[in-house]
């Protein structure tokens, strides 16, 4: 049911149409995957005329972890590393708070201070105001609070705001949620959430499986991230 809300916008809301979603909402040269055809010959070094899902699948899987990235930041994605992609984006990277305070259209991961599992969240609003919705929910009890929930279950924990990091900026709504899955997905590779790995209640976005191709190249993103 939340999935059909967050994808309210889309003319079909069957599971069917998902895919068909991610492609017109990401924007990138569109194959059923969301990922830009030219890129990715580029990044091979192939020429890939008869593209299909089954041989694109191959293509990807059969990437080293080098190509990976080079096809993650080519789409957009942020990578740590002195690429023109990081250069534009770099007013994202702060560590200073009052910065943080006021960025918007992030990708953005919250710890707990005492375990050290984050939470990842999205948010077009200003991290602060994110934040305070999130303190809400915890003052209030909300179930559905993956902060609340760690925080019910693990007594005397907190959540530690000021180590929030952004893992990515994207101001396009669809995206941003697409990129928020793939982050989560890469934590958490498994259907059901591992409480150990993440805070998060639930997955978010319904991804194609060839994201988890990308897993590890998003994990050591976030690893160097968190510096
Ligand atoms: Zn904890």
């Amino acid at each position: 049911m939340l999935l059909n809300n967050r994808l309210n916008d889309c003319s079909i809301q069957q599971p069917l149409a998902l895919k068909n979603c991610q492609m017109k909402n990401v924007l990138f040269i569109v194959f059923a995957f969301a990922i830009p055809v030219a890129l990715l010959s580029q990044v091979t070094k192939q020429t890939l005329p008869q593209l299909n899902k089954t041989n694109v699948k191959q293509v990807i899987a059969a990437m080293s972890v080098e190509q990976k990235a080079k096809l993650v930041t080519g789409m957009g994605m942020i990578l740590p590393g002195p690429t023109a992609n990081n250069d534009k984006k770099k007013s994202i990277w702060t560590n200073k708070r009052t910065e943080r305070e006021e960025c918007k259209n992030v990708v953005y991961s919250v710890p707990c201070g005492d375990c050290g599992i984050r939470y990842i969240g999205e948010t077009g609003q200003h991290f602060s105001e994110r934040r305070s919705q999130h303190q809400r929910d915890v003052k209030n009890r909300k179930k559905t609070n993956g902060f609340y929930c760690h925080i019910r279950e693990n007594k005397g924990h907190k959540i530690d705001w000021d180590k929030a990091l952004f893992l990515d900026y994207e101001k396009n709504w669809k995206r941003r949620k697409i990129k928020e899955a793939i982050y989560i997905n890469a934590i958490n590779p498994t259907n059901t959430m591992n409480k150990k790995d993440i805070l998060n209640l639930e997955k978010g976005y319904e991804l194609d499986a060839v994201w988890s191709e990308f897993n590890e190249v998003h994990r050591l993103g976030i690893t160097r991230k968190m510096g």
